[in-house]
């Protein structure tokens, strides 16, 4: 039965391939209709067309939706449910430079591949005839046929299916996660109406070596999660010809990328699996002309990955290695003062800076304490303005709140306010403290010992890459939720997450990925073999053990 479903999940998967659905563009709808119309002409959804339906995204000027399939088993009266889940995105085309137009056709391109020069170890895959090449054919398009697959088999022989099946087919994932946020409420409803008894949300998104030559193959029991600590550096201005007056917030903001960017000691490590470390995603002064002044502001902000720390742990890290950070530029400042004045025959005397490192909602409270009910209502104004300007996207949006609230403040003296940009990933460590962890693990556990196969399948704790699986769940401790919310300014206007819902759903994850190699480069590939023959098996293993 096996091989013919892995014939079947090869033919889908090039069928879906040669849709393009490039993230925020209007034709991820097309994948999208695809898979419905797939879901509707199976033999269990012809008979009961109301277990299929799209689940709009909320507020989305591209109309795109995602779709929402189930089956009821029909033996027994068994309520658990395994969720399924798998994205119909992809990243843009245009790393495939001149040949472009053959992104997503796996069966012209890698002719046309040969055509070009691709890096050796590509070349080597391409000519081993194993693999399969194209824009989503790995991230994720394999995954969600995978899966499309194994829901139509088992709903082929639903009298015999103890317990049910939720599979989510969701949009921008490589985007805003607009599907998968979305579709998380839904889930939470569903629980509720039909008695549901979710065990465990099962993916199928890409898994790639960790390292040169690594050949094993990965199960990953949980996700990474991520964080985007943000920082407003307020300077004080000097004239170029007389700096030691000023205080560069250039100078600061690069003393912070010093003390963290490619920091380990920023790394969070669970189980002996460590994050990447941080690394900066902008950095810029925020002055808008040319001129010999130097610039007063500056921002900053950082992609963090995350495997325990929660937004209020997070925070109390940043801000004590900013403090750092700045006390090293003063300290510099005032021996390259010292140097200066020696050298000129001037007077020394030390300068007036202190190190200063406050968070946003630490900025709010002092604010409100000198203006009252005034700053929420110049929030909100500003949070209207805002949201009427689509050009203003996320981080920009938290960045100009910072602003204006500290313009509002009578303390005009050099500090760092540190805060939170969007995105939000939880991270979700599958401790196996609940007894739906215990339970995945001991599955997944199993499900590998019991699967033959040539390959070394190994278990791990976090899927390392950032995805939506991180929102089927949500930290439950409030310090740690009431820190996100007041330190991501724009949360709950400009930026919605479903924190409630996330919380309500609390499900263990599994990541049963295809194996392949350079997602979201153009020489991304799948690996046929490991890809057909043995992940539909896994997870189709793995279900069957959760129903149990
Ligand atoms: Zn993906």
């Amino acid at each position: 039965m096996y091989r013919n479903l892995g014939d079947k999940i090869k033919k889908l998967t090039i069928e879906l391939t040669e849709i393009p659905s490039i993230v925020s563009t209007r034709e991820e709808i097309n994948v999208v209709k695809k898979i419905y119309d797939k879901f509707t002409n199976m033999k269990y959804f012809k008979k009961h067309p109301e277990m299929v339906r799209y689940i709009d995204v909320i507020d989305d000027s591209l109309n795109r939706k995602s779709v929402l399939a189930m089956v009821k088993g029909q033996k027994g009266n068994n309520n658990k449910t395994v969720l399924l889940i798998g994205h119909t995105d992809t990243v843009g085309t245009s790393d495939y430079g001149n040949i472009k137009e053959y992104a997503t056709r796996p069966l012209e391109l890698p002719d046309r591949l040969k055509s070009i020069s691709i890096p050796e170890d590509a070349l080597k895959d391409l000519e081993s005839g194993k693999y399969l090449f194209g824009r989503g054919v790995f991230d994720m398009k394999c995954g969600t046929a995978t899966l499309m697959t194994i829901v139509e088999e088992l709903s082929n022989n639903v009298e015999n299916l103890e317990g049910n099946i939720v599979f989510a087919a969701v949009c921008d994932e490589e985007g805003n996660s607009g599907g998968m946020l979305s579709v998380v409420p839904e889930l939470v409803k569903l629980r509720e109406k039909e008695n549901f008894e979710y065990q465990a949300a099962i993916d199928a998104d890409y898994m790639a070596p960790r390292y040169e030559g690594d050949i094993n193959r990965y199960v990953y029991v949980g996700t990474v999660g991520k964080l985007m600590p943000s920082f407003y550096v307020i300077g004080s201005e000097a004239h170029g010809g007389d700096p030691f007056k000023g205080l560069d917030p250039n100078h600061i903001s690069s003393a912070i990328i010093e003390e963290i960017d490619f920091n380990t000691k920023y790394c969070d490590e669970v189980e002996g699996e460590v994050t990447v470390p941080p690394i900066s995603l902008r950095q810029q002064d925020l002055k808008p002309e040319y001129s010999v002044q130097t610039a007063k502001t500056s921002y900053l902000y950082f992609n963090f990955d995350t495997h325990s720390s929660a937004p209020d742990e997070m925070m109390n890290r940043i801000i004590d290695g900013t403090t750092l950070a700045f006390q090293r530029v003063i300290n510099s400042l005032n021996e390259e003062y010292k140097k200066y004045c020696v050298a000129n025959g001037f007077p020394y005397e030390k300068l007036p800076w202190k190190p200063r490192v406050i968070s946003y909602s630490e900025l709010y409270d002092k604010v409100k304490l000198e203006q009252g009910d005034k700053v929420d209502k110049v929030i909100d104004d500003l949070n209207k303005a805002l949201l009427s300007d689509e050009s203003i996207d996320e981080r920009m949006h938290a960045l100009k709140m910072v602003q204006t609230v500290h313009s509002m403040w009578s303390d005009r003296n050099p500090v760092v306010i540190v805060y939170f940009s969007p995105p939000y990933y939880p991270h979700i460590h599958v401790k196996g403290e609940t007894e739906l962890e215990k339970n995945l693990l001991n599955v997944v556990n199993d499900v590998i010992e019991s699967t033959a196969s040539k390959y070394n399948i190994k278990m791990k704790k976090f899927y390392p890459y950032i995805s939506d699986l991180s929102y089927t769940a949500a930290p439950n401790e409030s310090n740690a939720i009431d820190s996100l919310k007041n330190n991501m300014p724009g949360f709950g206007t400009k930026y919605i997450l479903p924190i409630e819902e996330m919380q309500a759903l609390n499900l263990p994850v599994v990541n049963i990925g295809p194996f392949g190699k350079d997602a979201h480069k153009f020489t991304e590939r799948l690996e046929e073999d490991y890809s057909f023959n043995i992940v539909p098996k896994l997870i189709y293993k793995t279900i069957e053990n959760l129903l149990k």
